[in-house]
Parts: C-alpha cells; structure tokens; sequence
C-alpha cells in the first residue's frame, strides 16, 4: 500500500480500491472462447506452455461449453481448476478401498485427476474451476465490454460472471489497506467453513490504468501481492521411522513421533509419503522435524531441522529403506512407473490382514465379529490363509482360541453363514480387487448380474460399462483370469456363498424418478451415498454432482454444506433422509 501510494503519487488519506479474492490452492488453467464457444483448455504448468487438456475442461460442470452472451472473437480467461474438500474425502476413501494410495491434498488429487486425460473420471470425481483473470481480447470484444479496459478489475470478474463463468463468490472490494487487512484476518478462521481449500489472498489494484502506471518489476506485477494463511505447523522429535505393509502390499514409511499438539489436536505419527521422499529431504530418525496439517488432513512431516540435528556419539545416519517386507521377509518389488515398493508375496500375512479385514468390513460382506485382534489370531494360528477359509471356521475351532467364548464361536458361525446371502457387488467389493471400490463394483454387479456374466465379460465388454474406465476394467480382468482367484471363487461358490445380485433386476423396478434428477448432499444415516445412488437410478432417475435449475430435488443429510445453500437459493425442493426413502420406497 505504501508502494502504490508512492508511485501513484497519492496523499497518506487518498484510499486505493483493492480487489481481494481467495487463493484457490488448485491448478492453473487457461480457457479459450472464440464466438463465445469453449475451443481450448490449457493448463499453465509453468506459465508460458502447458498441457492441452480440453477434453477433460469439457467434464468440469461448472465451466460453460458456450458463454451467456454472443461474445465475438477470441476471449482469455484464466483460473484455478479444484477439488472440492468433500470430493477429496470421498476420493480418497474410495483409493483406501481400492488399496491406493490416497492423495496427499486436493491440490494433487486434481492434477492428478488432469492428468489422467480420463474426461469420465473428471466427472465422476466432481472437479470445479474458479476463473479470475481475462487476459487478452479481440477488438471487437474490447469495444463490446467497455466495462473491462475502462472499468477495473471487480468490473472484469462480474463480466465474467455475466458471461456465465464461475468465479469465486467471496471476493472482496476494499477501499484502503485496512478493509484489505479486515477482510485477510476474517478469511484466516473462516476459510475453514468453505468447501474448498484456500490457502490465502490475491489482493491486486482495482484500477486497470493504475495498474499500467504502476508497472512491474523483473519478476512480479507491483499491483498484485499474495498474502498466505500461516500453516498449522508444529516441531518435535522423530523417534523412529517404521513401515506399514497395506492391503496391496505397499510398504511405506510412516514417522512415529514425539506427541505434539498441532491444529488442536495432538500428533503422534505423521506420513512421510514414500522412500524417495525420506532420502530427498534426509530425514533421519533423532531429527526434530517440522511437521504440518495442510488442509486438515492426515498430518505430514516437512523437512528436519538441520540446526539441532544430534552430533558427535548420538550422530544420526540416513534413513535406509527396508529391503525386504517387514512381514514376511520376501523381497520388496517396485515397477519402473511407481515409486511405491510392494510386497509380492501372495501369502503375505499383513496382506491377507488387511484383506480379510477388508472383507468382513460394513460395506463388504458385513460379517460383525470379525474385528482385527480376532482377524490376526486366525491368521497367526494358520485357521485362515484367504478369505474362503473364513467359511470353513466350526464353532470348536473358534473356541480353541484365545479369549473365545463357546458363545461367541456361535454368534461368530451364525454372522459367518448370513454374509453368505449378501449381494455379489458386496462379495465383489470385498476381494479386494485393486481400484475396485464400492461404486465399481454396484456398476460391475448390476452390469453383469453376477459372477458368470462377470467371468464371460471380455477387457471391451468391462469397459463399456456407464462408469467403469480402462484401469478398473482391466485390473477386473487380470484378476479374474488369476488361476488362484478362480480356485478361491469356486471355494467360495462350493462353501454355498452367493454368486449373483439383485442389482440387475432392479432394472425392472417401477421407473418412479423418471426424468427426474437428484443431488445428494451430507451424510446419510441409513445408507451410503453410493447406495442412495443406485436406489435413484434404478428408479429410472438421475443424480448429479452439483445443484443447478435442472435439478429436481435435492436430498439433504446431516452437515449439508453449500450444495443446500445453493438449492435454497434456486428454491429447488429439498427432501430429508426420511423423506428420501419413502420417495425410493413408493
Ligand atoms: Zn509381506
């Protein structure tokens, strides 16, 4: 403020109109118009080249194929391409599912997601954009929006906003640094109540031709600063690194650490993403680290701190990776393309842990009982090796075990033999197989009516399913054709469980939603979202992502966010949870 006051040449009580908006923590990209209608998307990587992804902006709702009005010529505009928090919980839940790794923040969850050049997988992961630049114009368009090169830069966003592009709704007019300082201290607590991630302010001079008087210097415009929000950090001591073998068999190292409150809570363990990881920022064990909750997600260590770093007869050494699994001793194993290192061992005892926990989980095949203390005495005693053994388990057995009741062997039988009527999607999702998650495998069940249409599935006919991409597909198929997994299936089948769905045959239900097309917001009691899904369109009804004019309801569960705020807004009906099942159940 004090710069642009010089340089404008203005009076200490001459007050310079700021624009402030929220650092949308996302990646960069830049839309092309010509006529009004969406040519190009491009991401700006490093600011001058970038990658032509404009199938992919093409899946991004929120980005108009064609602006509101007829603009002649070509138009710029740049902006943040996002993750909604929400869609990151949720992708991330269904990666842990599948047996992946989650992403580390939405930032990397969309990059990634861009990457794919999957347009369908930019869909279904529900990616939103913010614009908040326009960057260069034909004549005709400058003369058309007088506005732009008269007015400033809030007259820009609110034309951009009239041409129907999304821009964040927050931004602020401030007249002088302190309603700029206001509006930075304000957003510091109540960024935590947005849908997204922000991690600071763009505070840029409103006035375009002041901003030419201003200039640059060699690197930045003088207009614009960022101001970022402290992150939640905290140092303490790293005690030990140690390996978590998951459910794929990624071995990867964790950090146990001196507990240390940070972000109100207090830290034990932290990530420490994969083995390069580690070695690139040597982090030894006795370091004090640095350690941060981005996001509020899963806390991560970000460097050691060199300075304290123990000398002499306590001198530290570098983290070495272990070179064999920390189960079963077999080799680990790391493909060109990745840089997790795996376990390969089939037999893998923390493998077939996970997996079998996995199996019995809620939204596998339900089996209550099986916890994990019970699950690594089955495993330990050699009473089960896979998931088919599950159902060989006899009430004697059982109660040879430690801490076993002859009635809990009983109870544990009788959950045992009702999981074995649940659904195939279920059985399907609880094998595990990778990228599989729920929503796959309900898609793959429905499809296929069960184990045999899946087994007589060809890699085209798994791909052609709404849904389904070419990783899930092609993973189903290498899966199915493992001699092991059909010798485990026909065990499966022989031990009387089900190997076919209800899915399919919901097609025949009374199509009651017809036409009609939901959006499903917060958490829903009695049921998963992706159940609430499957309900609705086997109903012959649609269910969207966002809420706009089109959607006919939306179904509303505990800690709603903007999605009902938005439905408000549009006065579109809104229907409880109790609601919702009487409207599924008509
Ligand atoms: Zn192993």
């Amino acid at each position: 403020d004090d710069r642009v006051h010089k340089v404008l040449e203005l009076g200490q009580d001459e007050l310079v109109v700021y624009v402030a908006e929220l650092k949308i923590d996302g990646l960069g990209i830049a839309l092309r118009y010509r006529d009004g209608v969406l040519q190009r998307g491009v991401t700006r990587g490093d600011g001058i080249r970038g990658d032509d992804v404009t199938s992919n902006v093409r899946a991004i709702r929120s980005i108009p194929l064609g602006l509101k009005t007829a603009v002649a010529g070509d138009v710029e505009v740049r902006g943040e391409i996002f993750l909604p928090r929400v869609a990151f919980d949720r992708i991330n839940a269904e990666r842990r599912d599948a047996g992946e790794p989650p992403f580390a923040n939405p930032r990397n969850a969309a990059a990634g997601t861009m990457r794919a050049l999957d347009p369908e997988l930019v869909l279904r992961r529900g990616l939103g954009a913010f614009l908040y630049q326009l960057v260069e114009s034909t004549d005709e368009v400058a003369t058309d929006s007088s506005a732009i090169t008269s007015g400033g830069h809030g007259a820009a966003l609110d034309q951009l906003v009239g041409w129907g592009l999304p821009v964040e709704s927050h931004r602020g007019r401030c007249e002088g640094i302190g309603e700029v300082l206001a509006y930075c201290r304000r957003w510091a607590d109540e960024r935590r109540a947005l849908p997204f991630d922000t991690d600071g302010v763009v505070v840029k001079v409103d006035s375009f031709s002041d901003r030419v008087r201003l200039g640059q210097t060699a690197k930045f415009p003088r207009w614009a600063i960022a101001f970022k929000f402290a992150a939640e950090q905290a140092t303490t001591r790293l005690l030990r690194i140690e390996v978590n073998v998951g459910r794929t068999g990624a071995v990867t190292p964790y950090a146990v650490l001196e507990p240390v409150q940070l972000a109100g809570t207090t830290v034990q363990m932290a990530t420490l993403h994969n083995a390069n990881d580690v070695i690139r920022k040597d982090i030894r064990v006795g370091d004090y680290v640095l350690v941060e909750k981005a996001g509020d997600i899963i806390p991560k260590v970000v460097k050691p701190i060199l300075g304290r770093r123990p000398k002499g007869d306590a001198a530290s050494v570098p983290f070495v990776m272990p070179s064999s699994c920390p189960e079963c001793d077999t080799l680990l194993e790391r493909s060109d393309k990745e840089v997790v290192w795996r376990c390969p061992n089939e037999g893998c005892p923390a493998k077939n842990r996970c997996g079998l926990l996995h199996f019995a989980g809620r939204r596998a095949m339900n089996i209550e009982g099986l916890g994990e203390s019970l699950v690594n005495q089955l495993i330990d005693t050699g009473l089960v090796r896979d998931v088919a053994d599950i159902y060989g388990l006899t009430v004697d057995a059982l109660s040879g075990l430690e801490r076993m009741a002859r009635k809990s062997a009983t109870n544990l039988v009788a959950e045992i033999e009702k999981s074995k009527d649940r659904d195939f999607a279920q059985l399907l999702f609880g094998l595990g197989v990778r990228h599989v998650g729920e929503g796959a495998a309900d898609l793959l069940a429905r499809r296929f009516n069960g184990l045999d249409g899946l087994l007589d599935a060809s890699l085209e006919d798994l791909e052609a399913v709404d849904g389904v991409g070419p990783v899930v597909a092609a993973s189903v198929r290498t899966f199915l054709d493992k001699e092991q997994n059909r010798r485990l299936l026909a065990r499966l089948r022989r031990f009387g469980v089900r190997m076919d769905s209800d899915l399919a045959r919901a097609g025949a239900l009374p199509q009651t939603l017809s036409g009609r097309t939901f959006v499903i917001t917060g958490v829903l009691t009695s049921m998963s979202r992706e159940d609430a899904k499957a309900a609705i369109e086997a109903r012959g009804g649609k269910v969207s992502e966002s809420v706009s004019k089109r959607t006919s309801a939306v179904v509303v569960g505990t800690d709603a966010g903007s999605k009902l705020v938005k439905a408000r807004g549009l006065g579109i009906e809104t229907v409880d949870e109790q609601e919702f099942r009487g409207l599924i159940n008509d």
